[in-house]
């Protein structure tokens, strides 16, 4: 699978990339990029041109305590570490401690690793243990979903809990490769289950009066969804 935006025109996304996106993009991050490039997973990784917006609203928002699912190799891990003042916090659950640890050297050298508590679990599981303290509840500026897109349901029902009125989740991945707009026939078979539970999501999400939302049509879709009570 070719790891290109959503966008049609391959010359379109490159000149985004190159003029607009690249030069801005911290050095830590060109990084870990490059080194992800090489893994037989890279395309998991969140495209720059998504990051770019995600640290644009992690800004303004002034957010400083969040939660990550689905960490991979730690690109947007990264950039939220970067982005985020000194005191900030990131949460940042994985099932897999390997991939974090592909790009932990790279972390650790950008000197932002002491933000970060990484917990190695099923996020469903992490997420009930963070919802056992009262504390954590309302508590979260920001949270970044991007684990198994088939539990994406159960994971806003406990993420919207843990998220305060007014604060951000993004939801990666939302438009799963264009194919939410195909009929299911002509949609690859890798892409078959991913696309039913994404248009499964998309749907109860726009749905729910909790929140409000802006669909944002970078890498492969970002929800952007704002808890409103
Ligand atoms: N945000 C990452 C980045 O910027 O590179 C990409 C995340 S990748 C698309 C999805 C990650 O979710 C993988 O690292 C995978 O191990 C993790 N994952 C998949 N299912 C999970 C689950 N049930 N609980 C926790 N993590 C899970
Ligand atoms: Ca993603």
């Amino acid at each position: 699978m070719e790891h290109k935006g959503l966008l049609q025109c391959d010359e379109l996304y490159k000149y985004i990339l190159e003029t607009n996106v690249y030069p801005q993009e911290p050095e830590p991050l060109k990084e870990i990029r490059a080194l992800t490039a090489s893994h037989r997973l890279f395309f998991m990784g969140t495209s720059p041109d998504a990051g770019q917006m995600i640290e644009m609203l992690l800004k303004l928002t002034g957010a400083k305590k969040t939660l990550e699912l689905g960490v991979y190799t730690g690109y947007s891990l990264l950039l939220t570490a970067l982005t985020i003042p000194e005191d900030g916090k990131i949460v940042a659950i994985d099932v897999n401690r390997e991939f974090y640890e592909i790009g932990r050297p790279i972390i650790g050298k950008a000197g932002v690793e002491h933000k970060i508590n990484f917990i190695e679990s099923e996020a469903i599981l992490a997420l009930d243990k963070l919802l056992e303290d009262d504390d954590n509840k309302g508590n979260f500026d920001y949270v970044f979903v991007d684990a198994d897109k088939v539990n994406y349901l159960n994971y806003h029902e406990k993420v919207i809990k843990l998220v305060k009125v007014n604060g951000i989740i993004f939801y990666d991945n939302t438009l799963w490769y264009g194919s939410v707009a195909k009929s299911e026939d002509s949609v690859p078979e890798v892409l078959k289950q991913g696309r039913i539970s994404v248009l499964e999501f998309n749907k109860a999400l726009v749905d729910d009066p909790r929140v409000k939302i802006a669909m944002a049509p970078l890498g492969d879709g970002i929800t952007i969804c704002r808890r409103v009570y």
